[in-house]
């Protein structure tokens, strides 16, 4: 048989006999191998909600292995005098010091957080006692911000394919779910994500990489361009290579980089809150059904460019969620949101931010500086803190917001601290605030029901609000023949998969 791509509508709830049983009525055999390229779901007409197949055809698995002829990484392996050490063991750091290590370099990665099993027990304290660990907390640990999280694997990242296949396979190698190479909306979930992590590191270890934990980076000595040592609160680390990694949240490595001369502009980023809703409700606006078996949970992207506002979106969704206390610092307060694999929880929530530039936050400043912009963030960060009094969330309902009147009663909902009722719109600057709730009015006619939810905390950590200078070509950074910064942190990559394949191509620049 010759190889074919044939493409079909499945029901919600198909499996793989039933792909077997159409391929075999097509073809007219059952004597053939297939694989499924490409699945996403089909709601746009809510009476016919199904899923759409690209699925490759061929006589046996080898056939079917010789047209799938992509292109892939070539990691050279040799023996190479060289340290490369990388800081931060999030998806950007974690790949970088993973091909590092496989094309022979001797690889450090350093992490200010524990491994993740002490990280998962620290967290769940916090959220019982409040005993706040700026070591271990949604921002900080092993694997980084997305481990703690619904483990969206999208990215709309250009010209990154090879690399996300790179990542991709990697996990499914490491036990996730093969679906994430083909479903168009692929997430892996906390639960995932976690043991992935895990084995990952233990693989990199094997390989003979070297993990610190509970090392932080405090900065950097260089020479001429380059950089010597990694200077952390454990001593210094020899380096002829360095990678910091080291996320959007660490603001005092920002200073550090700052300090070492690394040069960074403030950029366009996004803030708002987090909106959350029983997700029951939004099946039933997005399927019309309260639940289709075979589905998960629904899910929306909505977005809202109001008349003299800024452009509002929603983002991050995470289906049949929770809404967590994200902040990587005591005195700051933000959420993010996360869901397990089966995304069975009750609330839906996303968050539902403005795209602005820093300078909104800057009052009497069009211009400011990288160490402006976060200083502003900062500020606002802790504005949230102190007026929840510590991680007691701010919140009203949406409807409270669109109407700028105090919240009544405390809604049910998946945030597992307590709540603080307030005006949340007066947190923001008057033109964020008036932009977002231009925005709520516009969700509000696109998904019945929208209204009635919950709108929870601040949400600022959509993407930095920095990027570094770094040569386009050599990704080296301006001024330095040895530094990489990397990752969702540099402003150039955001998300888990764009940021690991920052991460990946910044290695494969050296091997
Ligand atoms: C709750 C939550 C949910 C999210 N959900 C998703 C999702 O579903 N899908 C998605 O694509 N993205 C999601 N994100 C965003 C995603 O996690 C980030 O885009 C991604 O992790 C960025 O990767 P990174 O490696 O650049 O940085 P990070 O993952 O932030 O990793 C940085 C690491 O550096 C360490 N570090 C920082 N400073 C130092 C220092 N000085 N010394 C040593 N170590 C240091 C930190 O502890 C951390 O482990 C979520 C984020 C959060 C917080």
């Amino acid at each position: 048989m010759e190889f074919k791509e044939i493409v079909m509508e499945m029901p919600p709830d198909f499996d793989s006999a039933d792909v077997e049983r159409e391929l075999a009525k097509r073809l007219g055999s059952d004597d053939y191998a297939f694989r499924i390229e490409k699945q996403s779901l089909d709601a746009r007409k809510k009476h016919n909600i199904h899923w759409r197949l690209k699925v490759s055809v061929a006589k046996d698995a080898g056939a079917l292995e010789e047209v799938s002829d992509r292109p892939k990484l070539n990691i050279e392996r040799k023996k190479r005098d060289a340290q490369a050490v990388v800081v931060g063991s999030g998806p950007a750091g974690f790949f970088a010091a993973l091909i590092l290590r496989k094309a022979g370099f001797d690889t450090t990665l350093l992490e200010r957080g524990s491994d993740v099993a002490k990280r998962a027990s620290v967290i769940s304290e916090f959220e019982k006692t409040g005993k706040f660990d700026p070591r271990n907390n949604y921002a900080f640990g092993e694997g980084g911000a997305g481990t703690f999280s619904d483990a969206k694997l999208t990215s709309r990242g250009k010209h990154i394919s090879v690399e996300r296949d790179f990542v991709l396979s990697t996990y499914i190698s490491a036990g996730a779910p093969p679906e994430i190479a083909y479903l168009a909306h692929p997430h892996l979930g906390t639960d995932n994500i976690r043991k992935i992590v895990e084995k990952l590191r233990s693989d990199f270890e094997a390989e003979g990489g070297s993990v610190l934990f509970e090392t932080t980076m405090t900065g950097l000595r260089t020479e001429n361009g380059r950089v010597v040592e990694v200077l952390t609160d454990k001593g210094p680390v020899q380096a002829d290579y360095c990678f910091v990694a080291s996320g959007l949240a660490a603001y005092d490595t920002y200073q550090s980089l700052i300090d070492a001369g690394v040069s960074f502009q403030a950029k366009e980023f996004a803030i708002g809150h987090r909106v959350e809703h029983p997700q029951r409700l939004i099946n039933k606006a997005q399927w019309n059904a309260e639940s289709i078996p075979g589905l998960k949970a629904a899910e929306y992207r909505l977005t809202a460019k109001p008349a003299d506002a800024f452009p509002v979106y929603t983002f991050c969704m995470c289906p049949g969620g929770k809404i967590v206390p994200s902040a990587a610092f005591a005195d700051s307060q933000t959420v993010n949101g996360m869901s397990s694999y089966a995304r069975g929880g009750d609330f839906a929530n996303a968050g539902c931010v403005a795209a602005i530039h820093p300078s909104a936050l800057c009052f009497d400043n069009p211009n400011p500086t990288a160490l402006e912009a976060l200083d502003a963030l900062r500020r606002i960060e802790a504005d949230f803190a102190e007026v929840g009094d510590g991680f007691a969330v701010p919140y009203c309902g949406i409807q409270d917001y669109i109407k700028r009147r105090m919240p009544g009663e405390l809604p049910e909902t998946s945030y597992p601290m307590e709540m603080a009722p307030v005006a949340l719109w007066n947190l923001l600057p008057r033109p964020v605030s008036s932009s977002i709730r231009k925005g709520l009015q516009d969700f509000s006619r696109k998904i019945r029901g929208f209204r009635s939810g919950v709108i929870i905390g601040l949400e600022s950590k959509t993407s930095a609000p920095v990027r570094v200078s770094r040569d386009r070509v050599t990704m080296l950074v301006d001024g330095f023949d040895n530094l990489f910064v990397i990752g969702e942190g540099s402003g150039w990559a955001g998300g888990i998969i764009s940021s690991a394949a920052d991460g990946i191509k910044a290695a494969m620049r050296i091997v």
